[in-house]
């Protein structure tokens, strides 16, 4: 077999079937071994709990080709470890961390031509999902529940470069305090739509959510966890006032890098709306662009405006970037076990 032929540069965000996905069931009490199926389709009752009250939750990474032609991915550990957190906070079965690695070495083989060349900027996005899968009616949780690991590649998230983008602060929440904010739950996505669709028709590229308690202190946007670099170059990291922030395993990349790499100081702190203009540079964190500059955030009409301007990305961010990356992609020694190789046959 032989790696597709795709236009790898030009296939952007969107699913594409692949020929594979892992499939495991949970039934009386317990997940059954699991196994690769070339069937995309799941058919449900139309009284599944997930259809119901929206019994469900997931997961995002990515595979990576390395320059000598390995394939890789990025502390898939962490992955797993969060989906058993969310799993338990939405009352599903957790779904066991050995089990997880196993899907993903197992659908990652099994489409290994579909994981994009090095150097294309492409990469492989991997998605498990698990859902409550038997029949519910009165609100409780489902007896039987789903775990799929499918797989799509997916284009270089910035052509061209990444360009800063204009953000504005939300008038909705993402999340309430205490509740699912720090899980990663279809329903808080389901929650966000309407949220995103008025940015994007306002002409924004996101939204920055505030601490649903106060609204005077910075969460994240809809998909990604946000840092801020300070006046004396230092990362400064929004904390959550209502623990209502997604635990993005960029974002604690990222401030492992800028501590023990590059020798930044970082504070994790609760970070206010009003003093944000004081600080230089911002960036989006999450798997799928890793790293996003922003330029200005627009506070009902107010703009606040970063040092680093409209045009690239700020020197502090650039260099958490590259670094990120470079670990990723195979080009950097990785700190121990941050690099999960995938064995092919
Ligand atoms: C997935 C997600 C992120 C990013 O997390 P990563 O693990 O870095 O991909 C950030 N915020 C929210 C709300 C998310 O769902």
């Amino acid at each position: 077999m032989a790696k597709k032929e795709l236009d790898w540069a030009n296939i952007g965000f969107s699913y594409m079937k692949t020929d594979y996905r892992y499939v495991s069931d949970f039934k009386n009490g317990k997940w059954d071994e699991g196994h690769i199926t070339d069937d995309a389709n799941v058919v449900l009752n139309e009284c599944a709990g997930v259809l119901q009250y929206s019994q469900s939750c997931f997961e995002g990474l990515k595979a990576y080709e390395t320059e000598d032609g390995r394939i890789v991915t990025f502390r898939p550990d962490l992955n797993a470890k969060r989906m058993v957190d969310s799993a338990k906070r939405l009352e599903m079965p957790p779904f066991s961390e050995e089990q997880f690695i196993d899907a993903l070495d197992k659908v990652v083989s099994a489409n290994k031509d579909w994981v994009p060349p090095y150097g294309s900027g492409a990469t492989l996005y991997i998605r498990p999902v698990m859902f409550g899968s038997s029949v519910v009616i009165g609100v409780k949780p489902a007896d039987e529940y789903q775990f799929r690991m499918f797989c799509t590649p997916v284009g270089p998230y910035f052509k061209g470069g990444a360009k800063p983008i204009v953000v504005k602060v939300s008038d909705f929440d993402r999340a309430a305090p205490h509740g699912t904010g720090n899980i990663k739950a279809g329903l808080n996505y389901a929650m966000s739509l309407h949220a995103i669709v008025t940015a994007h028709n306002e002409g924004f590229a996101e939204n920055v959510y505030l601490d649903p308690a106060t609204r005077t202190t910075i969460e994240e946007t809809g998909g990604a966890n946000i840092i801020f670099v300070d006046a004396d170059g230092n990362l400064v990291v929004p904390k959550s006032a209502s623990d209502s922030i997604l635990p993005s395993v960029t974002r604690r990349s990222i401030v492992y890098v800028a501590e023990h790499i590059l020798g930044l100081k970082v504070e994790e702190r609760t970070v206010r709306l009003d003093e944000v203009h004081n600080f230089k540079e911002m960036g989006l964190c999450g798997t799928a662009a890793v790293i996003s500059p922003v330029g200005k955030i627009n506070d009902h009409g107010k703009e606040i405006c970063f040092e680093s301007g409209m045009e690239k990305m700020g020197p502090v961010i650039q260099k958490l970037y590259d670094t990120l990356t470079g670990i990723q992609m195979g080009r950097l020694e990785a700190p121990e076990g941050w690099i999960h190789e995938i064995k092919v046959d």
